[in-house]
Order: structure tokens, then C-alpha cells, then sequence
């Protein structure tokens, strides 16, 4: 789950269920209030006053209480209720609205989350998080303190939510490192002014453009239609056989357990 899909996912819950009140909260899967030090069913009787996306954590804002939500890997919401056994078996909670209307969260994974904050409790999901791209924070020269010193690889330190940017998930990543023309295992310390000049270039432009096209969201949503999955045409280097650039073969290795799609020519890890 990348940050453009939470986001367009935020954007359709607050159209959803802003100045609505939950009446009642069904937790079907206990796992996902893993990470909540109160249990969900105090969001019963709370008005969503708003809902905004921050990383890929989208905040249930109820002020004086809040509720984080996590999609994990492929977590969704649906108006609909579940219309056979599978599709029922993979809800992990549900609401019920005061205007009568249902809102189920699928979670077949089981790696999404949710947590409820009482008031006045420090929401840390959200307050331990890196700068978005777009935050006036996230320039070269922010990216160079925070790299000082890091012998991690740049494509994980960009993964890593709390580092130097948060909402940038495997496949943005490489698209972003691809467009910087940055090797993703070049050593973070090792990154001059001018690389960092181009990540943070490159990140803003491969996340506007997500944010434009929905590309990743709707790829995700795809996936349940018949014809669906085939936005990925719309990536330069993710999954891709050729570089967008130079036409050469793409490499695809593992890193840290994930996948990394990167052109040997166009990202050469000496530069
Ligand atoms: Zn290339």
C-alpha cells in the first residue's frame, strides 16, 4: 500500500463519513485492534468530524478522539455488504452509520490495523512519522542531515516510514530512484547535494502524478474486476522487462525480502 492510494482512499472515506455518527462497531477479526491500547468499540457514538491521510495511515478524526487505521498490504473498505461466505470471511471490522449506511473494511492478509486514542493522548502512528514529500521539510538539505551517517542502502531508508519521508511504499520507490537515475543500493552517506536534489525532485513528481492518475489505487481495485491489473503500464522501471529510458533489460533483485526493479545502466551504484 503506497501513500496516493491512502490518500485517494481518505479522500472517498471523508466524502463517506464526515458529519456522521457511528452508532456501532462490529470486530470481526481481534487482530486488527492488535496495536490499540482501548478497544474499537469506543468509537460507538463518536461524529466523524473529518478523515485525512497522513503516510499511509488514514486518521478517523472524532475530535477529542481519534482513530488510525492501517491498510497493511491490501486492506479495503466496501459500502456493500458481503455478498457470499468468502467475501464475508474477510471482513476484519464493520460500522454502522446513523443514516442507516454500513461500512466494511476487508482485510484478507490480516495486516491492516486500527487504533483508538482517548483525548489528549500523542498519536503516534502519526507523530512519529518522516516529512510527506510535499511538506517544505523534505529538501536536499533535510535529506543530507538525515543521511549522515546511514550505511543503510538509499531504497530502504526511503522505505522506512519514521527516516526521511513517509507515504512511499516498493513500487514509488523505484520508480523515484529510477527517475533519479540513483542506484537503490547505493550506500545512504554516500549521497551528494545533487542526488538528493534529484530524490526529492523525483519523488514529488512520481507521487503527483500517482495522486493525479490514481494509478496505484485503482491498480489495487483492478485487481477484483476482470479485466483489471493493467495499469501498471504506467510504470517506468516496477515490474517492467525493458528500462523506460534506455531500452536496456531490467534487473530485478531482492533487498531487505522485497522485490527491486532497477536499470543497471541508468542507476549504476559507483555514481
Ligand atoms: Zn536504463
Amino acid at each position: 500500500m503506497e501513500g496516493p492510494e491512502c490518500r485517494f482512499i481518505a479522500k472517498a472515506l471523508a466524502e463517506k463519513l464526515t458529519g456522521k455518527t457511528i452508532v456501532d462497531i462490529f470486530v470481526r477479526k481481534p487482530s486488527a485492534a492488535r496495536y490499540s491500547k482501548h478497544p474499537l468499540t469506543n468509537l460507538k457514538d463518536k461524529k466523524v468530524r473529518g478523515v485525512f491521510c497522513k503516510g499511509k495511515n488514514i486518521v478517523l478524526n472524532c475530535e477529542p478522539y481519534f482513530a488510525v487505521v492501517h491498510l497493511g498490504m491490501s486492506a479495503y473498505f466496501s459500502a456493500k455488504a458481503p455478498q457470499n461466505d468468502k467475501w464475508f470471511k474477510s471482513v476484519s471490522f464493520s460500522i454502522a452509520l446513523n443514516t442507516g449506511e454500513q461500512l466494511f473494511c476487508h482485510d484478507e492478509r490480516g495486516f491492516g490495523s486500527v487504533r483508538f486514542f482517548m483525548p489528549g493522548e500523542e498519536i503516534t502512528p502519526i507523530s512519529e512519522l518522516a516529512p510527506e514529500v510535499f511538506d517544505a521539510e523534505f529538501t536536499p538539505e533535510f535529506f543530507l542531515n538525515k543521511a549522515k551517517g546511514q550505511k543503510t542502502e538509499v531504497k530502504p531508508f526511503l522505505l522506512n516510514q519514521k527516516a526521511v519521508c513517509c507515504g512511499l511504499g516498493n513500487i514509488y520507490v523505484a520508480e523515484i530512484l529510477w527517475l533519479a537515475g540513483i542506484s537503490p543500493f547505493k550506500k545512504t552517506c554516500d549521497i551528494t547535494l545533487d542526488q538528493a536534489s534529484r530524490i526529492c525532485e523525483s519523488a514529488r513528481v512520481i507521487i503527483a502524478q500517482a495522486d493525479y492518475t490514481g494509478t496505484s489505487a485503482i491498480q489495487t481495485i483492478a485487481k477484483n474486476l476482470p479485466r483489471g491489473g493493467g495499469m501498471s503500464s504506467c510504470f517506468s522501471i516496477y515490474q517492467k522487462d525493458r528500462c523506460a529510458n534506455c531500452g536496456a533489460a531490467t534487473t530485478c533483485a531482492r533487498q531487505n525480502g522485497r522485490a527491486t526493479w532497477y536499470c543497471s545502466f541508468c542507476q549504476k551504484e559507483g555514481w
